[in-house]
């Protein structure tokens, strides 16, 4: 880029590294000519889209001449309903990307720190650094948050705080009675957001309900989205349940139609199929089980997770290799999952749970891959 560019932007942004997605099917296809290829690098929903949804979204095309409810109020309803919380706590977000955008924008300015963990989900850098704040990353324990270290590390310009949970990409799950003792210790001015993105896949009888803390936590958001479990990815859908007042900044910086029209009918048509989210966190269960004994049989390390992806280290293997490199080779075998060498874990790859056929394709591909028996 021309450096007069570079330097028209703001400080921030001039450092900024842009998002780097999981590599789409058809340009693998464009590079080397394969076809049958199969994406296991986005934490998407292997399942397909729900029937119910695709039946609404034909109905709802005719309608696309008109702008969509600039308040969702359908959705919100049907959220609210559904976590027993008033419908001035709901806000809706092109994605809950585009929420974790509108917080920090709402909180933090350049002379603020964001607080977020070694290993942690990379948007929260990336809104961090656009806005041209702090960024202070507490070291990870076991690859996953220490609410301690990071307790530790508030001052008097943080803030706010992002906690994933379950943690992308390592799949890392903090207990409901780690997070309450730490929400305990932050003071009540730093807004702490716990991004549950992955909540509708963790054990059910782990996961709690932190949206009920937030009548004693009123510095806490909860974040969540359809794209995971509900399988809507590509219609950018998310919400955050807040404190009313927060929702209220919250909805000052957010743009009024960041919902279209297909992406709120689709959700609030995926919050009524209850079979949809059944079958995806059962295919989910499977999958992970399948994986995680292959890679015990094999002798690759993995981190334990709760999420629809697994990170396993690569180079534990006796072949010694790089995420990188085993990564490449995964390629030529029409195999796309996700190299997180970005996020400081250069041994280790992300693979998203698929389905029995999918995942059946990866572990043969890693197996010709590492010369594994
Ligand atoms: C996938 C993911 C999201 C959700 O992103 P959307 O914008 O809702 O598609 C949020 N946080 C984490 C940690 C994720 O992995």
């Amino acid at each position: 880029m021309s450096d007069n560019f570079l330097s028209l932007a703001n400080t921030g942004v001039q450092k900024l590294h842009p998002y780097q997605a999981g590599k789409p099917t058809d340009e693998l296809e464009r590079e080397l000519g394969i076809t049958n290829i199969v994406k296991l690098a986005s934490n998407e929903n292997p399942l397909g889209l729900s029937e119910t949804v695709k039946a609404a979204l034909q109905k709802e095309l005719t309608e696309l001449t008109r702008y969509p409810d600039a308040n969702g109020f359908y959705l919100k309803q049907a959220l609210a309903n559904k976590y027993s919380v008033n419908i001035n706590q709901v806000t809706l977000g092109n994605g809950s990307n585009d929420l974790l955008e509108i917080i920090a924008r709402v909180f933090v300015d350049s002379s603020s720190e964001v607080m977020f963990a070694e290993h942690a989900f990379v948007v929260y850098p990336i809104v961090t650094q656009a806005i041209g704040a702090k960024a202070i990353v507490v070291k990870a324990k076991d690859y996953g948050h220490d609410l301690e270290a990071m307790a530790a590390a508030i001052t008097d310009n943080t803030k706010l705080i992002f906690i994933a949970n379950p943690n992308n990409p390592t799949g890392t799950f903090l207990e409901q009675d780690e997070i309450k003792q730490f929400l305990a210790k932050v003071p009540s001015h730093v807004i702490v957001v716990l991004d549950e993105a992955y909540f509708e896949y963790a054990a059910t009888d782990r996961r709690g309900n932190a949206i009920a803390w937030i009548s004693e936590f009123s510095n806490l958001i909860v974040s969540r989205t359809f794209s995971k479990a509900y399988g809507l990815a590509g219609l950018r859908v998310g919400y955050s349940i807040s404190h009313p007042d927060i929702a209220d900044l919250l909805n000052r910086v957010r743009q009024p139609f960041n919902c279209n029209a297909l992406a709120l009918k689709a959700a609030e048509t995926i919050l009524k199929d209850e079979q949809y989210l059944a079958d995806s966190v059962a295919l989910n269960n499977a999958g992970m089980a399948d994986l995680c004994a292959f890679f015990t049989e094999h002798k690759l390390e993995y981190i334990p997770s709760m999420g629809n992806f697994i990170t396993v280290n690569v180079s534990s293997s006796c072949d010694k290799k790089t995420g990188d490199e085993v990564y490449q080779a995964l390629l030529h075998e029409g195999v796309i999952v996700r190299p997180i060498t970005g996020y400081g874990l250069p041994q280790h790859l992300r693979v998203s749970i698929g389905t029995e056929s999918e995942n059946q394709r990866f572990k043969q591909a890693l197996t010709s891959v590492l010369n594994l028996q």
